[in-house]
């Protein structure tokens, strides 16, 4: 029996309108850019893929939630909503609102980080990486060999590597190791889910070290919902429950509620040490705002806590996973590298093996993403050496270990037409592929450097 078209399940009750633009006009407007896509106004994007992040449409009920937000300075109704939503999906006690994910990273890795201390993640998300570091600590990546090769077929290429875990809080020592951090699903290494049984082995090992461990829960709906299809135990689970689960084996969560709890703003972190979230409370007051705001409104607040709950409907996971794995699977079938097998929240396109002419040390996927807003005004996202390189002693790059271009797509807000335009796209890029040229920054800040740097084509 042939399957029916997946369709959105929802009605759009209100549109935003979409500005049209030519070749011509965007070769033009990406020049004033610099070439940096971050740098381009939206209204100049067509389909715009940059993130997945503060970018999803809110339902009835979220826009009725915004009505009845309690802005009062402390004690809000709506943070009484928030918090238990949190504590009820996390199964933490302390909850701490932030405005967002970064600012709930600063207070926390400022607490266990500084000189001296390490964190280990399966992969550091680029603000993570940028928070610990900025205050002194040091990051480890631990990525399983199998998610470090975009081609390979694999059920959970998100999961840690247990024994380079192990061996790193050894090396290290346990006591220097301010907290593995398990990032679900794993965004930079190209949104691959992490199984339940990695989550309990991390589990195992911080047990046998006394180590602190945490969930960077970002998107923990997503993951929950490719556990219960790949991983055969949980195959009759409530995707809420497998959540709750994996939030039962870790000591703390941090999230960006960009992502999973369907807001444009927001974040928290959630504890089960009284200690730690005392000594996080100073921070977020002199930094956020109030304990019972952190740094959002009382509508953000409500929204959110509605958001958190919706995430999880059957039928909207359903939607999502497969409407991502059908722009995937398109592209696998036309040639066009891409991370195997398809993530939860983007299409990761290897521009390395895309662009094999143009070398690491000219960005091929920076190429990658100009030529697709030149030719379909879509707008993805470098994830390589220009987000991750580094200099040694004598300013040669020290590239990423993949070259990636990554198509992140919002949550409920473009259709299938839309992601049938940016298939043709690539049809029309795959024509003059060899023709593409390599990209030199011209000039670039100390952190986070692809959020401003400028470029040239070579
Ligand atoms: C987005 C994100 C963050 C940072 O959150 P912001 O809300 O952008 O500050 C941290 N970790 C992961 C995995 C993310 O995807």
């Amino acid at each position: 029996m042939k399957h029916k078209t997946i369709i959105e399940p929802f009605r759009i009750k209100s549109v935003e309108p979409i500005e049209m633009s030519t070749e011509e006009q965007r070769i033009d407007f990406l020049a004033q850019a610099h070439n940096n896509l971050f740098l381009i106004e939206s209204k100049k994007v067509i389909i715009d893929l940059l993130t997945d992040s503060g970018t999803s449409a809110m339902s009835a009920e979220q826009w009725a939630g915004i009505m009845r937000g309690d802005e009062s300075y402390a004690g809000a109704r709506s943070w009484e909503r928030m918090r238990d939503a949190v504590r009820d999906l996390t199964g933490c006690q302390y909850i701490i609102p932030t405005h967002q994910g970064r600012a709930g990273e600063s207070i926390l890795y400022t607490q266990l980080g500084g000189k001296g201390k390490v964190f280990i993640s399966n992969t550091h998300f680029d603000t993570t990486r940028a928070n610990i570091e900025y205050g002194g600590a040091t990051a480890i990546d631990c990525l399983t060999k199998e998610g470090q090769q975009p081609a390979l077929e694999h059920p959970f290429k998100g999961n840690i590597d247990i024994a380079k875990l192990e061996a790193a809080i050894i090396e290290h020592g346990a006591e220097n190791i301010g907290a593995v951090i398990l990032t679900v699903t794993n965004n930079s290494g190209g949104g691959q889910p992490v199984s339940m049984q990695n989550a309990k082995d991390v589990r195992t090992i911080c047990d046998k070290y006394d180590v602190l461990y945490l969930l960077d829960c970002c998107r923990i709906a997503e993951n929950s919902y490719f556990i219960a299809q790949r991983e055969g135990a949980y195959k009759n689970v409530e995707y809420r429950k497998i959540a709750q689960e994996m939030f039962d084996l870790v000591d703390g969560s941090i999230m960006s509620a960009k992502k999973d709890a369907l807001v444009n703003m927001g974040g928290f972190i959630a504890l089960k040490s009284k200690e730690i979230a005392d000594s996080c409370t100073n921070t977020l007051i002199i930094k956020e705002g109030f304990v019972t705001y952190g740094g959002l409104s009382g509508r953000d607040m409500e929204a959110l806590a509605i958001g958190l709950v919706e995430v999880f409907d059957k039928d909207y996971l359903h939607y999502r996973i497969t409407s991502t794995t059908y722009l995937g699977d398109k592209l696998h079938q036309m040639g066009v590298p891409v991370m195997r097998p398809i993530g939860g929240h983007a299409v990761y396109i290897d521009a390395k093996a895309f662009y094999p002419h143009i070398p690491v040390n000219q960005y091929p996927g920076q190429a990658l993403a100009c030529d697709l807003y030149i030719k379909g005004g879509i707008r993805g996202c470098e994830i390589g050496s220009v987000m991750f390189g580094r200099y040694d002693k004598n300013g040669e790059l020290v590239s990423a270990p993949m070259e990636l271009v990554r198509l992140a797509i919002p949550r409920r807000v473009y259709t299938q037409s839309h992601i049938d335009y940016v298939i043709e796209t690539f049809e029309e890029i795959i024509k003059g592929k060899e023709h593409s040229q390599g990209i030199k920054i011209t000039y670039e800040p100390e952190f986070l450097r692809h959020f401003t740097a400028h470029f040239e084509r070579i």
